[in-house]
């Protein structure tokens, strides 16, 4: 790279060691770094024309000559300086406020510049009842004599994630002086050939273009073209990750023995669908083949994703080899410890659970029997992934509910095994270009049918008053309810219901005559176990909980749900909750309890009341929330994303992706010159952060 780019912004003008350092927090080092360090938003800062319409609520930018100015206290500690401005839209009261100070004169800097006479542009806060009497609160003033206002107003104005110690007015100066002093060196990381098929702008167009926009048009077109280049830098990651595991022998081999799959299938009690033996099928294919498995496997809450799950270890068992199960939470831990003791019983599969609430003394005696290979299948949860869980000969790993844990974590659980063949599930389906961004190193399989006899599950908004009557009716004709409730203590700056609360209540005056059972998460994990347990066994009838059911909970015999403040849950939790009625043949009904006082939310309940399809919940919610907090920031950092945008860039997501393969193809390793900057900017973003790479 070149002197200006590689310069340390230490020694910018204005700079010096101490800023030097804040800038650090923000991962700022040289000229290049600031200039890739892209405005949050931008501002809308040219001269209000209308006093009653500001661009942004409130912000006023006005310019004008003081007529008068002068300073007086405001209180016990704090000045003010005021100043009145002669401006188009007439006179305008403007004033400062600051804290006093015994030693010095706040207002020193402001008397010199503010003063009558001079000439200002002024950005500033109003009340919409003081703007009668025109009377503006100044965040920023630029006397018109020094040139550098036309950085801060009269034009759009980005505005950059800060660190305390740094104001907004230095940051932007500074990037318009790195812009000036880098941006023509910039080269393009992007090869000429596809900027040129793309139409892209070049880089110091289009890094000038996003930090000081001229036009609408100029900010979308530069935001693009950085866009583009993000999502180029990430497929090429992923393409070469895969890449790398598919270079990879595993150095182990299966044979479909059936020793134990026959008796499995045949124990079940049903027929598998025909989404289920397809994947089946997939990902035996994967597991016979010499390098390791990573595939997603997506299917919406209760397409049964667990006995294909179960087939795969059962695979891995009959050919002398372990499997490790992993969950998110104990209670789905638990509950796919019961699943499997249910479909293997009389198997000779010796399975063991490791969760966090397991006994000192007996967490050693199980960890000694995975590392002999005495247990055969382990089932956990984050606790698996410690470093005292060592395997004898561990082959597949199965990760449920990927959502919730990342690229890193997943890399963890892969190297406690040699070369393991791994396989992640998730119920949140996204759609294929978004999962393609996020999973770009797994191949999907997709589960797109529910098992028959299923009667769709009827989701109506109700009152509290109808839903409890309909808890009553089920409940008398034998089935079981849940009543969910978004906190656990009663809270009095939130009105919503609380579980425990509603608990005392519900069993002492609403259903004294049934039993009534309470599960959250702050209970002991042993207690919830038991709690889950009795409720599945049919000894409670009613089960109030905190979404701490929201995975994995599978009692077929309940038929009626009702969540209350349904309106302050997400989409995704809202139809992971739903799916846990709707699992047996009767007919099931989910009540939503809502006062929803947003357009969003009105949105999410009406979403649920018209459809149980997961894809289309997991698209809408997508739009609704956006692709960050839908993922979870955690993976949305992994991916280093500053201005893509997954949802509204999904067709450059799809050249982005189309371009990769043709670099890869013809450099597989991007060893040529043209693709240096590619490569090294490659790896700064994602080697260390995946825990991967060899591009050697
Ligand atoms: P999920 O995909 O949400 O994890 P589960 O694996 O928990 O779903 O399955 C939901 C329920 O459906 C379980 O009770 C399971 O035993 C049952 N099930 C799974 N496959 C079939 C099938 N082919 N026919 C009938 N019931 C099935
Ligand atoms: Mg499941």
């Amino acid at each position: 790279m070149s002197e200006g780019l590689d310069k340390p912004i230490q020694f910018l003008k204005g700079v010096g060691p101490r800023r030097a350092v804040l800038f650090e927090h923000l991962g700022v080092r040289t000229v290049f770094d600031l200039l890739h360090h892209y405005p949050r938003l931008w501002q809308d800062r040219h001269e209000t024309s209308d006093l009653r319409r500001p661009a942004a609520p409130g912000l006023i930018v006005l310019r004008g000559r003081v007529l008068r100015a002068a300073s007086r206290a405001a209180g016990p500690r704090l000045a003010l300086y005021q100043a009145t401005l002669a401006t188009s839209h007439g006179k305008v009261e403007c004033v400062w406020f600051k804290h006093l100070s015994r030693r010095f004169d706040v207002f020193r800097a402001l008397k010199k510049e503010v003063r009558e006479g001079a000439d200002l542009w002024i950005v500033g806060h109003a009340d919409p009842d003081l703007i009668g009497i025109r009377e503006v609160r100044v965040d920023e003033h630029y006397p018109l004599e020094d040139e550098r206002w036309r950085l801060h107003v009269a034009r759009t104005v980005p505005v950059y994630a800060l660190t305390e110690g740094l104001s907004q007015r230095f940051v932007r100066e500074l990037s318009h002086a790195a812009l000036k002093l880098a941006a023509d060196e910039t080269i393009d990381a992007v090869p000429p050939e596809f900027r040129t098929k793309r139409r892209l702008l070049a880089a110091p167009q289009a890094l000038r273009g996003l930090h000081f926009p001229r036009s609408e048009a100029e900010l979308e077109a530069a935001r693009s073209r950085l866009a583009y280049e993000e999502l180029l830098l990430l497929e090429l990651a992923w393409i070469l990750k895969r890449r790398q595991t598919r270079g990879l022998a595993k150095g182990f081999g299966y044979e479909i023995k059936r020793t134990l799959l026959s008796p499995f299938r045949q124990g079940l009690g049903f027929e598998l669908t025909a989404a289920q033996k397809r994947v089946i099928n997939e990902i035996f294919e994967d597991m016979r083949a010499s390098h390791p498995m990573t595939r997603l496997l997506q299917g919406d809450v209760g397409s049964g994703k667990t006995v294909v799950a179960l087939s795969a270890l059962l695979l891995a068992v009959e050919n002398g080899g372990q499997g490790a199960l992993m969950a998110p939470t104990e209670i789905l831990a638990d509950q796919h410890r019961a699943t499997l003791d249910r479909f293997l019983k009389g198997l000779p599969v010796r399975a063991i659970s490791l969760t966090s609430r397991v006994s000192k003394k007996n967490r050693e005696k199980l960890l000694a029997a995975v590392a002999a290979g005495e247990a055969d299948l382990v089932v956990g949860t984050h606790a698996l992934l410690e470093e005292g869980v060592r395997f004898k000969n561990l082959r597949l790993a199965i990760v449920d509910e990927q959502h919730r844990f990342g690229v890193r974590q997943r890399t963890t659980l892969r190297q406690k095994g040699s070369l393991i063949d791994l396989l992640v599930m998730t119920a949140t389906p996204i759609p294929r270009t978004l999962a393609l961004a996020l999973y770009g190193d797994l191949e999907v399989s997709t589960i797109d049918e529910m098992p028959p006899g299923r009667t769709p599950i009827k989701t109506l908004i109700a009152s509290p008053a109808q839903a409890m009557a309909a808890v009553r009716r089920e409940v008398l004709q034998g089935r079981q309810a849940y009543l969910v409730y978004p906190i656990i203590e009663e809270s009095a700056r939130l009105d919503l219901q609380s579980a425990k609360a509603e608990f005392d209540r519900l069993s002492k005056e609403v259903f004294p005559d049934f039993k009534v059972a309470l599960i959250h998460g702050a209970m002991p994990g042993r207690r919830k176990t038991e709690v889950m347990a009795e409720f599945s066994r049919g000894e409670k009838h009613i089960l109030v909980a905190t979404p701490v059911i929201e995975v994995g909970i599978d009692v077929p015999n309940a038929t009626v749900m009702v969540i209350q403040n349904a309106d302050r849950f997400g989409l995704a939790s809202l139809h992971q909750l739903r799916g846990r009625i709707g699992r047996g043949a009767a007919e099931s009904t989910c009540f939503l309890i809502a006062d929803p006082r947003t357009p969003q939310a009105r949105r999410r309940i009406d979403t649920m009341v018209e459809t149980a399809d997961g894809f289309r919940i997991g698209e809408e919610d997508l739009k609704l929330r956006g692709p960050g907090e839908l993922l979870g920031m955690a993976q949305h950092g992994e991916l280093t994303l500053q201005v893509a945008d997954l949802f509204k860039d999904a067709e450059l997501l799809a050249h982005a992706r189309a371009d990769a393969d043709e670099v890869l193809s013809a450099d597989a390793k991007l060893s040529r010159p043209e693709h240096a900057l590619l490569r090294r900017r490659l790896l700064a973003l994602y080697q260390s952060r995946w825990n991967w790479i060899d591009l050697a």
